[in-house]
């Protein structure tokens, strides 16, 4: 028998819906890969290894995984934010990104709605979104009123899986309508042979894009919350930017009120953003008052 590799894009009822080069196989999962009780054996995002049989023998172990909606695999979250209307809010910016660094899911900032505003505010949000050069975390000003940075963003995330987070109002929904696929997927010749593929879709979906590549349906999954990290060391793992070549004093610094701390030192010369830090600051002390005892 031979073997057709896809991405699963929706799961209804014991059904798994595979999308390979543009085609829609109706799958099912193989009992020895059913392990009772739980959610996960197979997720939207999966990649699987399916036969004519429409039986799926493999699944490959996932890069990344969220919970609410269960995906797996994500390659981009990407943290959207207007302008103005509603006004971008730093402070939870930078909560998706620590969440982004949790899930090991990479993120990218796009920043909507510039046709509200002049040249000279675009490039104060630019200043101080500096510190994303730091993280190689791109940035993106889309208009899609104008119809500006939406081939860029297009381009960017071809052929990958795209999350979308922030706010509501910043127009997520509206970008989702103008870089997913107009036309249905056709169905693959094994599901046309054992007459399937004919559910109509419910629940978590990935949504092809035209040219390769899917966006998550659900816009704004992304939690506002700080995500459950349990320790000072786990948390300075969610800073990329705090991990430097030169060493700090103690080999168990957490970069608060060490002497000779490379960290510190670094935000005093401006080499690690003063906001980033001090956005540190604030998640240590929640940490520490909300969850750490
Ligand atoms: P969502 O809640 O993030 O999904 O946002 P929507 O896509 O529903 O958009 C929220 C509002 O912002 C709607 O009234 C849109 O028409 C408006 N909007 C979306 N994109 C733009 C834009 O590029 N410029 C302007 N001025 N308004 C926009
Ligand atoms: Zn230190």
């Amino acid at each position: 028998m031979s073997y057709i590799k896809g991405v699963v894009i929706n799961k209804i009822k014991g059904f798994y819906y595979v999308v390979s080069e543009g085609h829609k196989y109706e799958c099912k999962l193989r009992g020895l890969l059913k392990r009772r009780d739980r959610k996960d054996n197979c997720i939207v995002g999966d990649i699987v290894e399916f036969g004519e049989d429409g039986v799926i023998t493999a699944v490959d172990k996932r890069t990344n995984m969220i919970n609410r909606p269960l995906v797996a695999n994500i390659d981009y979250l990407v943290i959207q934010f207007s302008a103005i209307d509603p006004q971008l809010d730093y402070e939870r910016l930078n909560i998706l990104m620590l969440n982004s660094y949790y899930y090991n899911i990479k993120p990218v900032v796009v920043i909507n709605k510039v046709d509200l505003i002049t040249a000279e505010e675009q490039a104060e949000i630019r200043y101080r979104l500096e510190y994303l050069k730091a993280l190689d975390v791109d940035l993106f000003f889309i208009s899609t009123y104008n119809n500006i940075g939406i081939d860029a963003i297009k381009d960017y995330i071809k052929d990958k899986i795209t999350a979308f987070g922030g706010p509501s109002g910043v127009g997520k929904s509206s970008i989702l309508n103008m870089v997913q696929n107009t036309k249905e997927l056709e169905v693959g010749e094994t599901s046309r042979k054992l007459k399937r593929g004919k559910h109509t879709t419910t629940g978590t979906t990935l949504l092809p894009l035209n040219n390769g590549g899917f966006v998550i349906d659900t816009p704004g999954f992304s939690s506002v919350e700080h995500p459950p990290v349990d320790s000072a060391v786990e948390l300075i793992s969610l800073f990329p930017e705090f991990t430097l070549d030169s060493l700090c004093r103690f080999a168990n610094c957490i970069h608060i009120n060490e002497p000779d701390c490379r960290v510190k030192e670094a935000v005093e010369a401006g080499s690690i953003s003063k906001d980033r830090y001090d956005f540190f600051l604030r998640c240590y002390e929640k940490y520490k008052l909300e969850r750490w005892n």
